[in-house]
């Protein structure tokens, strides 16, 4: 198969939800969004992909389902830049292509499956279990291995905003999705075993615990939007459509949090404008982090999009949290946070949200 200069409007505009799908000899399926080229073939990937064993326990004390997936201690972790399985023909690679604009496949060494039946019978031992079902989507952010959310193109990041919607669109077909949570790990201080810039895409059966406590909020009329509205000196970047902010009850000392000025559940229901500005958001948070902190900054960043049957009350948002109190200082979850549930903060967010304006308007 070869494709050259494929033009967008075959894939999402077109309302194919899954971009172009290429199918894995391995079983897995690749979507390509935007142009890409090339003529893929995975002569190392022919083997079906093995039979999953991840499955879940229920942790009765912190009452959450605990997931273990065994084979995710072999994934490829730190490989050298001449081997990034991320990269267009590497040897062994992922994406044996000339050149993409966004591909997002299946993880090879998925915690969660759709088709996940495994689940041990562990009654004898007093525990609860249950397949780990839904989906582990990596989504590569550009074919160049050198980047990140602020370096790669600005139609490179409209489009990421647009893949989220589609993937999320397109997830929540299956009856054994309910929730689907973009996110990117980055730096090593937060984990990251690989260097090309991507996120991933975790689909969920049921509400994890955390956006299950959101989606209680919202459902009982907490309006994100009216709790900004009243905090206008907590705003760190401003656009016409979409803002930054620090919220004023953040549990990191930097974190932040982007947000369109009309509710959208997911970002494929917002315009060509709400989308460019939001894109310029990524760019711009990314950036000041890293001007801030004077060094990549570590952090967890991750896309709120409505569950299953909650699109009239949950807004799309996307959520910061920096790794760094300072340039030399990370912030650690300790005793408190991991054993109480409660962040201590060291930084007000409203000092906080002065700092970053501050340190913003050095950069435009
Ligand atoms: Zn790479």
């Amino acid at each position: 198969m070869t494709k050259n200069d494929h033009p967008m409007k075959d894939g999402l505009e077109t309302g194919c939800l899954n971009g172009e799908c290429v199918q894995i000899p391995d079983g897995r399926e690749l979507y390509l969004y935007g142009p890409w080229s090339g003529s893929p073939s995975w002569p190392h990937l022919t083997e079906p992909k093995q039979k999953n064993t991840a499955h879940s326990r229920w942790h009765p004390l912190r009452q959450e389902w605990v997931t273990y997936a065994a084979a995710r201690q072999n994934r490829t972790y730190k490989p050298p830049a001449n081997s990034c399985p991320l990269c267009p023909h590497a040897p062994g690679g992922e994406l044996p292509l000339d050149a993409f604009t966004i591909a997002v496949f299946e993880n090879r060494f998925p915690s969660f499956q759709i088709q996940n039946e495994f689940a041990p019978d562990l009654s004898s031992h007093d525990l609860q279990t249950k397949p780990a079902k839904g989906r582990c989507e990596v989504v590569v952010y550009c074919s160049a291995h050198e980047g990140n959310l602020s370096s790669i193109p600005q139609e490179n990041r409209e489009l990421l905003l647009k893949v989220w919607g589609a993937r999320r669109q397109a997830l929540l077909t299956h009856d054994e999705i309910s929730f689907v949570m973009p996110f990117e790990n980055r730096g090593e201080d937060a984990g990251v075993t690989l260097h090309h810039p991507h996120g991933q895409i975790y689909s969920f059966e049921e509400l994890p615990p955390i956006p299950a406590r959101m989606a209680d909020s919202f459902a009982k009329g907490y309006s994100l939007h009216n709790q900004i509205s009243k905090c206008p000196e907590q705003t760190v970047i401003d656009t016409p459509t979409a803002s930054a902010f620090v919220p004023p009850f953040a549990r990191f000392p930097y974190e932040c949090w982007l947000l369109p000025k009309a509710f959208h559940p997911a970002p494929d229901h917002m315009s060509e404008q709400e989308i460019g500005d939001m894109a310029l958001l990524l760019q711009r948070m990314v950036k000041l982090y890293d001007t801030f902190f004077k060094r990549t900054c570590p952090y967890v960043m991750i896309v709120y999009m409505a569950p299953k049957g909650m699109e009239d009350v949950f807004p799309f948002h996307i959520q910061f949290y920096p790794f760094l109190r300072s340039t030399d200082r990370l912030k650690y979850l300790a005793g408190c946070e991991q054993g109480a549930g409660s962040f201590l903060v060291d930084v007000l967010p409203e000092n906080a949200a002065s700092d970053l304006r501050n340190a913003g308007e050095s950069l435009s």
